[in-house]
């Protein structure tokens, strides 16, 4: 018969002591489709290769996995070698078999690169989260576990690739899923490659020794088993040399020689119950010497990833330490196969006690679930998403990246910089362009373009984002980088509130008042005020109605110091009230707003001035002197009377009022006139009044620069012979 064939045979059977009713047809099947598939490939050791996917299908069903998964461990490298589709596997083999082959192949095209330990452990975390149903893992620990076993055929190169990525991923999964005879020998069979020279060493010390002790050692496996035998304890004991790497492991990281480590030898016990492991424990120290803080107990607490076992060393009669493991035949298989023992054997775990640590929790949660579950269930259940919230992504370095599930490129930009995110101008997933939106999936390559002239973040990414991180560094770039943008936007949507009041920016922005204003507002300048407005840290009506708030209290201490301070005629107007306008030239001041000067007291530049909200028509300007800026208010007005002051500059004329009283006689007008027109003083209006008393009365309107001007022409008319008093008028 064909060795292949008669291989497959020889599977079959296996496969007939556990799974006696399972579909040989369909397996058969399989085994033809991916015989025939791979027909004319050759391994590297020049078999066919079909020879792989068997050996791998001998694996799963060395522990006791399905029907799909052998299925799907001859198929496994179909689709990646082979014109096998995913759909024809579906047709012909059903979909759960097809999505174990497309897991296994996913895995097989993860690209690794040696990293840190906390890269490493993204590494691990992204191939659970990839397989989504564990068999995919457990497939491909198959997988590796014979590749490694048929490494030596492969370049030095590969050799050394392969087993750093098994020592460094796939050896600590096994170990994980408790598959410790897996683990065993994936780390083994990488030693042998990535340090050669002392996997030798200690494989030849080892065999020395062994031989030299085998003695001992049969001495020692009688001894337990005659003990056991007497006290009718139904048992198997054996003794074994410690594993390859663990001995390694101690002699480098503790500096230890072989000789001086401590419990080369091992011995192992496996019972029927748990009551038995303590009763034989009892034996072992009575018929031994036991060493003080070498028993551990994990039966009573299991290891994290569900081992379970009695651990104590004892001293020999020839002064040799040796460790014995005592465990029930269930925690055996537990302890070899690990989770996949579930299959083998479906009763699931009986008074399992499994480990509180929260290392990878799921796995004991999974274990724990399955108890009472039927087999069905439990293959069920192994397809949850072990890694829901998360997704695993790789940079084009191959580094690792855990962002939350959902993210998108925005995310995985800030995560890897600031300006990363910053300078974005498009994304790559595996080499496509990519919109911002796009919802990145377990192991993607992911690659940002940037610009050193990207304009950065635009307003929508902090929607887009699903990362805290994300969305805080595209919030602070707005705050910082776009502090002219936000100030401008700001100082709009201020402005627009501020409207609505009645002020401007301009008569906030008054020397004198500002700081109150700032204080009030909690700024330091308008621009940071705006610059918050802008950037979303402040609301817009909150700041105005502060600084309304604010303007009508200091509104009203401005007022009451122009009163107290009214000005004699030569002197200057107080430099209380810099910066205002007039009609058209208002510039920076009450924006938008109306201005008008009131008629009854028209002010002249230099003024001081107050500002009267009115209702309808913007500002009005009085003089601070003026009476209907001063009679008692409603309590309406009072919130609506502001201070106001005048702008630097070239102010434009100002039409104003005067009251000329005289002793009436001929030609007064004349005289005045005359003096009005030597002071270049534009009249728009003049009228003359005899009073019956002999007195006459001048009013005149006049157009003036500013009150230093005003105040020459009411000097030059106080001359004027008769005249007594030139006053302004005030209504
Ligand atoms: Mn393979």
């Amino acid at each position: 018969m064909d060795p292949v064939l008669q291989r497959y045979r020889e599977l079959e059977n296996k496969i007939r002591e556990y799974l006696p009713h399972a579909d040989f047809d369909r397996l058969e099947s399989a085994f033809h489709y991916a015989d025939e598939h791979h027909a004319g490939q050759l391994r590297k050791d020049g078999t066919p290769y079909i020879t792989h996917p068997l050996a791998v299908a001998e694996i799963v069903v060395e522990m006791g996995l399905d029907q799909e998964s052998i299925i799907a461990a001859l198929l496994h490298d179909t689709v990646e070698d082979t014109d096998a589709t995913y759909e024809e596997i579906s047709r012909l083999y059903g979909q759960t078999v097809a999505d174990l082959v497309d897991g296994v192949t996913k895995l097989t095209r993860v690209q690794y690169t040696s990293k840190e330990e906390e890269q490493m452990e993204n590494l691990r975390k992204m191939l659970m989260a990839m397989a989504r149903d564990i068999r995919v893992i457990l497939i491909k620990i198959c997988d590796r576990l014979h590749n490694m076993r048929t490494m030596v055929y492969q370049s030095p190169r590969k050799q050394k690739e392969k087993a750093l990525e098994t020592m460094e991923i796939y050896a600590p999964i096994a170990h994980r899923l408790g598959m410790q005879k897996v683990k065993w020998e994936l780390e083994d069979t990488s030693l042998q490659f990535l340090d050669p020279i002392g996997y030798q060493k200690i494989t030849e010390e080892l065999s020395v020794r062994s031989s030299a002790h085998e003695e001992f050692m049969a001495a020692i496996q009688q001894r337990i088993h005659e003990r056991l035998e007497q006290e009718g304890v139904a048992h198997t004991v054996y003794g074994r040399i410690k594993h390859i790497y663990s001995v390694y492991r101690k002699m480098y990281s503790q500096n230890k020689t072989l000789d001086e480590i401590f419990d080369l030898y091992a011995f192992r016990v496996i019972v029927d119950s748990i009551s038995d492991c303590y009763y034989v424990l009892g034996c072992i120290h009575d018929l031994y010497k036991p060493v003080a803080g070498r028993f551990k107990d994990y039966i009573g607490t299991p290891k994290p990833n569900g081992y379970q076992s009695l651990h104590t060393t004892v001293i020999g009669r020839e002064g040799m330490p040796f460790e014995v493991q005592i465990r029930t035949q269930d925690m055996h298989q537990r302890a070899e196969y690990g989770v996949a023992a579930h299959w083998k054997y479906k009763q699931g775990l009986a008074n399992a006690q499994l480990g509180s640590e929260a290392t990878f929790e799921w796995v004991r949660r999974l274990l724990e679930s399955q108890q009472d579950a039927d087999p069905n269930e439990f293959v069920h259940n192994m397809k949850v998403d072990l890694f829901a919230d998360e997704v695993f992504v790789f940079t084009p370095r191959g580094d690792v990246i855990n962002l939350p599930a959902g993210a998108t490129p925005i995310d995985f930009a800030y995560s890897i910089h600031s300006e990363v995110g910053n300078r974005m101008t498009g994304a790559k997933i595996n080499g496509r362009i990519v919109t911002y939106d796009t919802k990145l999936s377990n192991g993607d390559i992911v690659e940002i373009l940037t610009s050193k002239t990207a304009k950065g973040p635009s307003r929508d990414w902090v929607q887009l984002c699903r990362s805290n991180e994300a969305r805080n560094k595209i919030r602070q770039w707005f705050k910082r980088e776009r502090r002219e943008e936000n100030i401008v936007r700001g100082r709009a949507m201020f402005e627009q509130e501020l409207k609505k009041t009645g002020l401007s920016i301009a008569a906030i922005s008054a020397e004198e008042l500002l700081p109150h204003i700032l204080k009030k507002v909690r700024f330091n300048s308008l621009d940071d005020l705006y610059a918050a407005i802008g950037y979303g840290g402040m609301p817009t009506v909150k700041a105005v109605n502060r600084v309304r708030d604010e303007m009508i209290r200091q509104g009203q201490q401005v007022r009451d110091t122009a009163h107290r301070a009214q000005p004699k005629e030569e002197r200057e107007a107080p430099p209380a009230a810099p910066q205002f306008y007039s009609p058209g030239i208002l510039g920076g001041g009450l924006n938008n707003c109306l201005v008008k000067f009131a008629k009854c007291c028209s002010p002249v530049p230099g003024d001081p001035v107050v500002g009267f909200i009115t209702k309808g028509y913007g500002v009005s300007v009085h003089r601070a002197d003026c009476p209907n800026a001063q009679k008692p208010r409603t309590e309406d007005e009072q919130g609506r009377w502001i201070p106001v002051s005048w702008a630097g500059g070239d102010l434009p004329a100002c039409q104003t009022s005067l009251v000329i009283a005289a002793k009436d006689r001929d030609g007064l007008t004349l005289d005045v006139t005359t003096v009005l027109a030597a002071a270049k003083a534009k009249v728009s209006s003049i009228a003359a009044r005899g009073l019956p008393d002999g007195h006459a009365t001048v009013t005149l309107s006049v157009e003036v620069k500013s009150r230093e001007d005003l105040n020459t022409i009411i000097n030059r008319l106080s001359r004027i012979p008769g005249v007594f008093q030139v006053a302004r008028s005030t209504g």
